[in-house]
């Protein structure tokens, strides 16, 4: 499995093409504004159809190009806790920068704590880890050592809690009952900046220090 990263749209979202191009297939986590010209020259590159988009929740800088995205055939996954952000846009309509649009996409299937589902051959696992908004979840790739996590956690940092659903309360014990649990050499593949590990954030980040 190899791992692109973009960074895009309108404040610097993350988002992750997964191919495997023996199987012949990937899988996206997240479609922020612009990124459906990156993802189709990739997929191009690697021979590979796109099977699957997850959404680690539903903030608009996450699901810009969802609509898109799903339009080139693939299957949308994400938790029920923020089904009306991704299915009604509009309802975050205030939080939106002006001339930002977001179109609607309907939600395939949903996923949540300790499912564990098939991507690209691989068994992984789903945690929820609300806090920074009620239906964030984290993907572990158990097999790679990699777990993707949306805006709960950043490198140093964690996600704002300020945003309608958010609780600091909630996300910090998200972060050390679901992130600091696994296996500490886990890469952490946040949706803003760079990657981290769980060792790293467990003995240095300033706002949710392991207890
Ligand atoms: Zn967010």
């Amino acid at each position: 499995m190899k791992i692109t990263t973009f960074e895009a749209g309108y404040i610097g979202t993350n988002a992750f093409l997964l191919t495997d191009s023996d199987r012949g297939e990937a899988v996206l986590i997240d479609a922020p504004h612009e990124v459906e010209l990156g993802v189709r020259r990739v997929l191009e590159e690697e021979g590979c159809n796109l099977t699957t988009l997850i959404l680690t929740h539903g903030h608009w800088d996450h699901t810009g190009d969802a609509a898109r995205i799903k339009a080139m055939g693939a299957k949308v996954l994400a938790h029920q806790a923020d089904r009306a952000l991704i299915e009604t846009p509009s309802i975050m309509g205030a939080f939106l920068p002006p001339g930002i649009e977001v179109d609607p996409v309907v939600i395939d299937q949903m996923i949540g704590e300790g499912d564990k589902i098939d991507l690209l051959g691989q068994s992984v696992e789903i945690r929820h880890v609300p806090g920074h908004c009620p239906g964030n979840i984290l993907l572990y790739f158990a097999d790679e050592g990699a777990a993707f996590v949306g805006d709960a956690l950043f490198a140093g940092s964690i996600g704002r809690t300020d945003l309608p659903g958010g609780s600091f309360e909630q996300l910090a014990n998200s972060i050390r009952t679901r992130i600091y649990t696994l296996p500490e050499e886990t890469r952490v593949l946040p949706g803003h900046g760079p990657e981290t590990t769980v060792a790293r954030e467990a003995h240095s980040n300033p706002f949710v220090p392991a207890k």
